[in-house]
């Protein structure tokens, strides 16, 4: 394939190629004439613009996906289905391109990237079992003569709106099972790092999906709220920070349209007193510092059941010392943050706990780096005895901090967490089935681990949290994936039997 996600056409007053939006199967270059900058975060340089749509794009691409939903919709499940397996192949043998596209605008180190594509992999092939799981239900003879069935119908054309932490693998919560079913998608992702969209979309054009069913609109929040109040998108899938995930929710919902909506995190690791304190050490410092501490499922606070801190902060410490940090296209452990912007944002954290009385243990802001000079780099950082009153503890800071937290007992650890304003993923650390069996049913948590720090589920689970963690009530993929992006309809039908007749203004009764 010699696609290339940006546009021949040089920005004029840059120089620099523009990623174009992907419409009706093709580039389209942008008409509104704005567009924003896409950095490769290691080198800390613009390397291309992004095309950021208008009402009139907006309108334009949702009326491409309408076009093409009927025709998609009426397409037989076996070529539909042999679309989707002709997609995992092609992902599947090209994934190495997606993931250099990821490293070079997300930042995250090359196996990272390669991680994140297996995961949405999973879900295309979940999606490819689509004819088992939309099957509907039949009731023969309900009343003398009458049979009721169900049927699982696509929605129409669907939104999804997805963070620029997971450029492949959010979309792919989505998109897979929303097509396979019958709907057309109108896929916005991040601003930040927006090519890996239009590569997947030429991709599944490859495997023979027909134009207009998978769209890709660039674009912030002008395209973000033409998508929310358009009368022809039916549902919206959103993933990113709590407070846009809360608008998004209520914006959309107002307008009439199914929503799920998963915001930011904040996931605790309880530790026991009589857990393996090398495995702790080892799952902090994967789940705190991988990816930059970009994941909305990375651990940003350890609650130590004392007496363990001490003990555990010295293993958590001489982890992060072998560290490396450097560009994600090199060997080493963590990248650079996605921009300068997050980059100072986070860093400016390290501050505040200053301010705070905590203790920084390791002070990710000296760090060492195999990398450009501008690079958006901050080092791996542990805090401890961070108060509970603290922006560091209070606040999702979404890099590369992991706060220490010291408790007397673990039903002090589980209220403290029960308290937190998130509820996405957390993980107790214990060799004591009884307690881990106790954790999983009173935290009020979505997504537990024991003795797992990443608890991420697999595709044929459901993915979401409770509380500020997600708005809506379906989560993301496995079977609440098919019932959101499915209606369904119930048909209660009579073939006369021409023997029979008569007036009967009452139910049937028999
Ligand atoms: P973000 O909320 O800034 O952006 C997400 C999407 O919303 C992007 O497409 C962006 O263009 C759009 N957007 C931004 N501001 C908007 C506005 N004012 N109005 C309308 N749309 C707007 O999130 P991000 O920084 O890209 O991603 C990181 C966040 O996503 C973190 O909070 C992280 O926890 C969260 N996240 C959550 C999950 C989950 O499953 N719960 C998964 C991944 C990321």
């Amino acid at each position: 394939m010699t696609f290339t996600a940006t546009s021949a056409t040089p920005e004029s007053d840059t120089g620099l190629p523009t990623v174009s939006h992907w419409i009706d199967g093709a580039l389209r270059a942008g008409t509104s004439g704005r567009t924003a900058p896409v950095y490769d975060p290691a080198l800390g340089v613009v390397t291309k613009n992004v095309a950021l749509a208008d009402q009139a794009e907006v309108d334009a691409a949702v009326a491409s996906a309408k076009a093409a939903f009927p025709g998609w919709r009426d397409t037989s499940i076996t070529r539909r289905q042999q679309i989707m397996f002709r997609f995992r192949e092609l992902l599947n043998e090209r994934k190495g391109e997606l993931a250099d596209i990821l490293t070079s605008e997300h930042g995250k180190v090359l196996s990272d990237a390669l991680g994140e594509i297996t995961r949405g992999l999973e879900v295309v092939e979940l999606a490819t079992g689509f004819p088992h799981l939309i099957k509907g239900e039949y009731s023969q003879q309900v009343s003398t003569g009458v049979d009721v069935y169900s049927t699982k119908q696509p929605l129409g054309v669907v939104g999804v709106i997805s963070p620029f932490n997971f450029p492949a693998m959010v979309p792919m919560w989505f998109f897979p099972i929303a097509i396979a079913v019958g709907n057309t998608v109108v896929l916005k992702p991040s601003e930040k790092d927006p090519s890996a969209a239009n590569w997947l979309a030429a991709l599944f054009a490859e495997a023979g999906l027909p134009d207009g069913v998978f769209t890709v609109l660039h674009g912030d929040k002008v395209a973000v709220d033409g998508l929310l109040n358009h009368p022809d998108i039916k549902s919206i899938s959103f993933v990113g920070s709590t407070p846009i995930a809360r608008y998004i929710y209520e914006t959309a919902s107002r307008a009439g349209k199914r929503v799920q909506a998963l915001g930011g995190a904040k996931n605790h690791m309880l530790v026991l007193p009589d857990a393996d304190l090398d495995l702790v050490a080892d799952s902090a410092v994967n789940a705190g510092f991988g990816s930059a501490g970009e994941r909305c499922m990375a651990i940003s606070v350890v609650v130590a059941v004392e007496p363990v801190a001490d003990e555990l902060i010295g293993k958590i410490r001489s982890r992060m010392t072998a560290l490396t940090v450097g560009d994600g296209r090199r060997s080493c452990d963590m990248g650079p943050l996605v921009t300068r912007q997050h980059r100072d944002k986070v860093a400016s954290y390290i501050d505040i706990a200053l301010e705070d009385g905590a203790d920084v243990v390791v002070d990710g802001r000296g760090v060492d780096v195999d990398g450009a000079a501008d690079g958006f780099w901050l080092g791996p950082t542990l805090i401890d005895r961070v108060p509970l009153d603290s922006r560091v503890y209070t606040e999702e800071i979404f890099g590369p901090v992991l706060s220490v937290v010291r408790v007397a007992s673990y039903e002090d650890g589980v209220e403290l967490i029960n308290a937190g304003a998130f509820g996405n993923g957390t993980a107790i650390f214990t060799n004591d089935g009884g307690a881990a069996r106790r954790f999983q049913n009173e935290i009020e948590v979505g997504m537990i681990g024991i003795n797992v720090p990443i608890p991420v589920p697999v595709a044929y689970y459901s993915f979401g949290g409770f509380k500020n963690s997600i708005f809506g009530d379906s989560k993301a993929y496995g079977l609440q994936g098919f019932h959101f992006f499915t209606t369904e309809k119930a048909v209660t039908s009579r073939w006369l039997d021409p023997s029979h007749g008569g007036i009967n203004l009452g139910f049937p009764q028999n």
